[in-house]
């Protein structure tokens, strides 16, 4: 490996910064931004994200000259520090973190109290005059060394954690019941028993040699990048696997040395409601994980000022609170070691926060001028704005519940919403019902990452042990789950499969409610209703003035709006759709399904009639009776649109799907009697128009093409209607879209229909009105030349669905047989069905836009698939080029804010490589390139 492997943090040297992310990690980067800042960080150095990816590449080895580099950053810290790695008298330990570029909170393993010894264990007992503490920390180390490094784990699933186990034999033995009532002696024991185990485990002696175990260590962490939880975060999340981890390596500090100790994670602001608030836990004489494992219930951060010991260090922390805020811009979520009173800063990052709180902090810290107009628009995850429009409890439900005397418990309310359903106690259980469309709450005495999947599944999760920055607020918050955490007054008996409080017991599958918003706990079901958003933008049941909530997520979307490059519409066929989407800031129709008309009322009988006919004069009848139907649709959806532009697709899907099929004898009896023949012709001609394979089948374009009656009816329709609405002093734009186009000709001949019957209406109504006409690419051929095309196209608009569909040869509907399997193989990075596949048809996409610009540089292009509305198919669209995303209704939040950050992202590459060049003029020599930033390697960073 040619490029730097290891960075210092420290008092007398800092390699890395802030945004050093993608090599550095997370984790690695902020500890160098906050060192640089002057906050007190334990010194250490960072191994980079590269170096894993080396090792994963080249069969699990390091680099050549790693070892050397390691060596040479020990004595450094050894300088930093005055200690010695491996030094009897007065020993360095190190802790050995993970930390990939995105943060995994719990995914990967830390190893704390590395350097310890038989040895250096007496130096640090002789140092700090505490044998007891460090016969503990030894203690301690030996078992996540164990667990970690070495492997002893637990064989199956019922079998004890087994260093526990011999902890526990060794307590029984000795008679106490906790384990802070083990003396020194009792803890050399345990440590002997350790290695044993070790030994009768692996085979293998647990490692003396410090620089061993910390080989050992870096090893492991790097491995955990590999275990199965964290393939399971980055398939959710969407993390590749090529990042890697980075490996800190941190001088030790320890907040477990007696009651002037403490360790504890906070926030700067609440990241639940957003609340401007301090926010925080900690434990006196704790370390590391007990925080956030959630063993013991952590004291609120407040409490800290009255401790008459430690006091002082609050006074700091509130500083820094504010110095975090200003320097990084956002929320922070940090994590600190109070050690004999003095304050130790161990980690910090941006905070996750429900979306809830993300529209608060943002509004409020632009205002506070603390947080830049750009950073709110990009920090905030556009999925997640489904937040807010999540149910809460309808109003009378909710009171009647309270009145009923049904609150069992109230914790912290962790993940803002209101959930009910059936009350399940195991991952595995709530996958299974939710898997069956059963709402489920996953109620567990406290949540590990091993849960994960069944808290994806659970619409709620309720708690009954940890605080606010427990695993389970943690991920809640994260994934938008509805969550109540730490309802102390629940007892969960997993083995007895009850949960009870207050004299009230309920059973797996028991109806129970929970309110995330503020902590509730009711037993049965309650009804829930609209959230806020909903309230004000669809059903308009609420004043905009008194929704805070709407008025947050109205001052982000509107700076949203100002770096917005793409134009938003809608996929919308009915004039409320059409509303709602309006209200959401769709800015007209993007995809409007002519199809779906089709199957109002009775007017199916019309269709059937239509398709069916034999005799040209049946055909028009038909058609007859289907227009004034039509007209009318178009009419309601002009006139919600407002001025707005529809794009209105033609007739698409195969015949078939209109017709009785042999199972409907009701339907094919009536057609029969419409048509004037026998109910066995109408079974003879629904079966010759069965098709072995329709999604190739006889639609689209073809429909119109071989019965052109159809589009000629349809042009009418929506011409008319556009007459007659503009006889209210409405404007109107239609674009009429033909649908699966792979040749100019085909829409040759359905523009001049179209073009034929627009003169037709403006004669006959003596309006004019503007109309363009355009098609969809949406398989290949039709990108491939789209040149030609766009000789008679006025319009593109990718329907990804299809072009995925054909440019891939995977129907989608069969897909899931083997789509799940090829994720899991990486063979697909994300389903192509959710996600533009950018490699492939987005390539199509690029050809179509280039060709077809290359003819009619004006050419509008846009979107409708389903890929309208997800993120980063949406930043996709952004660079290539098109005018548009169009969406289902309440899908339009999202692509706004999508579109705002592929806007952002774009301007910041841009900058970046002028930087770059900049710099690059200025000193020619090999060292630009070799220092190349990473953050412009992946555009993902
Ligand atoms: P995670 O990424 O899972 O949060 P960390 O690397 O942050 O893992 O380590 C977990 C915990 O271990 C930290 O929150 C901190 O309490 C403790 N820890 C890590 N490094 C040190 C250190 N150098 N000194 C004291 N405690 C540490
Ligand atoms: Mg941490
Ligand atoms: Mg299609």
């Amino acid at each position: 490996m040619a490029s730097k492997m290891i960075y210092y943090f420290g008092k007398s040297r800092t390699d890395g910064a802030g945004d050093m992310k993608s090599l550095l990690g997370g984790k690695g980067a902020n500890l160098a931004a906050m060192t640089k800042i002057g906050l007190p960080v334990p010194s250490g150095f960072t191994i980079t994200t590269e170096v894993c990816v080396h090792y994963y590449k080249n069969g699990k080895k390091f680099p050549e000259g790693l070892l050397t580099d390691l060596n040479r950053a020990i004595t450094w810290m050894e300088k930093e520090t005055g200690k010695k790695f491996g030094d009897v008298s007065n020993p360095l330990l190190v802790s050995v973190r993970s930390g990939a570029r995105d943060s995994m909170p719990g995914m990967m393993d830390t190893i704390l109290n590395l350097g310890l010894n038989d040895n250096t264990t007496e130096g640090l007992a002789e140092a700090t005059k505490n044998p007891r503490f460090a016969w503990d920390s030894y203690r301690r180390f030996i078992q996540m060394y164990g667990d970690v490094v070495m492997g002893v784990q637990k064989r199956h699933e019922n079998e004890h954690e087994p260093f526990e186990e011999v902890m526990h034999h060794l307590k029984q033995e000795v008679k106490v019941k906790e384990d802070t009532e083990l003396t020194e002696a009792h803890l050399k024991e345990l440590v002997k028993r350790y290695k044993a185990l070790i030994r009768e485990r692996t085979g293998k002696s647990f490692p003396t040699d410090p620089v061993k175990q910390l080989e050992g260590a870096i090893s492991a962490v790097f491995g955990s990048w590999m275990n199965e939880r964290a393939i399971l975060y980055r398939q959710k999340y969407r993390i590749p696997d090529e990042w890697g981890t980075a490996v800190n390596v941190q001088s030790m500090v320890f907040g477990n040395m007696g009651d002037d100790c403490a360790t504890g994670v906070a926030f700067t602001r609440d990241p639940a409601t957003g609340e401007n608030v301090f926010y925080g836990e900690y434990l006196v004489n704790a370390q590391g994980e007990d925080v956030v494992a959630g063993v013991r219930t952590p004291l609120k951060i407040a409490d800290m000022a009255h401790d008459k010991i430690i006091g002082p260090a609050y006074k700091e922390l509130v500083e820094v609170r504010k110095i975090l805020e200003k320097n990084f811009g956002d929320v922070q979520d940090f994590e600190f070691t109070i050690e004999k009173k003095k304050l130790y800063m161990l980690q910090t990052r941006n905070g996750k926060r429900t979306a809830l709180a993300y529209v608060k902090i943002a509004h409020d810290m632009v205002k506070e001028k603390l947080m830049t107009p750009e950073h709110a628009v990009r920090s905030g995850d556009p999925e997640a704005l489904n937040q807010l429009l999540q149910p809460i409890f309808d109003t009378d439900a909710y009171a009647k519940a309270k009145k009923e005397g049904r609150l069992m418990a109230v914790g912290l309310p962790a993940g803002p919403g209101a959930a009910s359903g059936a009350v399940v106690f195991t991952a595995a259980k709530a996958e299974q019902l939710a898997a069956k469309g059963q709402p489920v709450v996953l109620a567990r005495i406290e949540t590990s990452p091993e849960d994960l999947r069944g808290m994806i599944a659970a619409d709620g999760i309720l708690t009954a042990r940890g605080g606010v920055s427990s695993h389970a607020a943690l991920v809640a918050r994260q994934m938008g789950k509805v969550c109540v955490a730490g309802a102390g007054d629940v007892e969960i008996d997993y083995h007895k499969g009850t949960l009870k409080c207050k004299g009230v017991t309920l059973r797996e599958g028991d109806p129970i409610s929970i309110n995330g918003s503020t902590g509730e706990v009711f037993h049965g079901k309650i009804a829930t209703a609209d959230s806020e958003l909903k309230q004000v933008l669809v059903s308009k049941k609420m004043k905009p003035a008194d929704s805070k909530v709407f008025q947050y997520y109205n001052f982000i979307m509107k700076l949203a709006d100002g770096y917005r490059k793409l134009g938003l519409r809608t996929n919308a066929d009915q004039p409320d759709q059409v509303a709602n989407a309006i209200a959401f800031g769709a800015e007209g129709i993007g995809l409007c399904r002519t199809e779906h008309m089709f199957f109002e009322g009775d007017r199916i009988i019309a269709v059937r009639q239509m398709i069916l006919a034999q005799e040209e004069s049946d055909r028009k009848k038909a058609l007859a009776k289907l227009l004034p139907y039509q007209q009318k649709d178009f009419e309601g959806i002009f006139r919600a649109l407002d001025g707005r532009p529809a794009c209105i697709r033609l007739l698409d899907p195969p015949l078939h799907e209109f017709l009785p099929q042999s199972d409907n004898k009701k339907g094919q009896e009536e057609v029969a009697k419409q048509l004037r023949i026998s109910v066995e012709e109408v079974t003879k001609l629904v079966h010759e128009l069965h098709e072995f394979n329709p999604m190739l089948g006889f639609r689209g374009c073809r429909l119109g093409i071989v019965r052109p009656e159809i589009s000629e009816m349809q042009a009418r329709a929506i011409f008319q209607a556009a007459a007659a609405v503009l006889k209210d002093g409405i404007k109107v734009k239609p674009e009429i879209m033909v649908p699966l186009v792979g040749f100019k000709k085909e829409l040759d001949l359905q523009v001049e229909i179209i073009h034929r019957v627009a003169g037709e209406v403006m004669k006959e109504t003596g309006k004019k009105f503007p109309y363009s006409v355009g098609t969809m690419i949406e398989v290949p051929r039709g990108a491939l030349t789209a040149d030609e095309i766009a000789e008679t196209a006025e319009f593109f608009s990718f329907g990804t669905n299809d072009l995925t569909q054909t440019c891939l040869g995977m129907s989608r509907d069969d897909s899931n047989s083997f789509l799940p399997a090829y994720q899991g193989l990486e063979i697909v990075k994300a389903n192509p069905f959710a996600s533009i596949d950018t490699t492939g048809v987005g390539q199509l996409m690029k050809i179509g836009v280039e060709k077809g610009r290359s003819k009619r540089p004006e050419l509008k292009i846009g979107i409708c698939g389903e890929h309208g509305g997800d993120p980063s198919s949406v930043m996709f669209c952004h660079t290539a080029g098109l005018d548009y995303v169009s969406c289902s209704p309440f899908r339009v939040p999202i692509a706004r804010l999508a579109a705002a950050q592929a806007a952002l992202r774009e301007q910041a590459a841009a900058s970046k490589a002028t930087v770059k060049k900049v710099a690059a003029k200025k000193k020619p020599s090999a060292k630009v390139s070799k220092t190349k930033s990473p953050a412009t390697k992946s555009r993902r960073g």
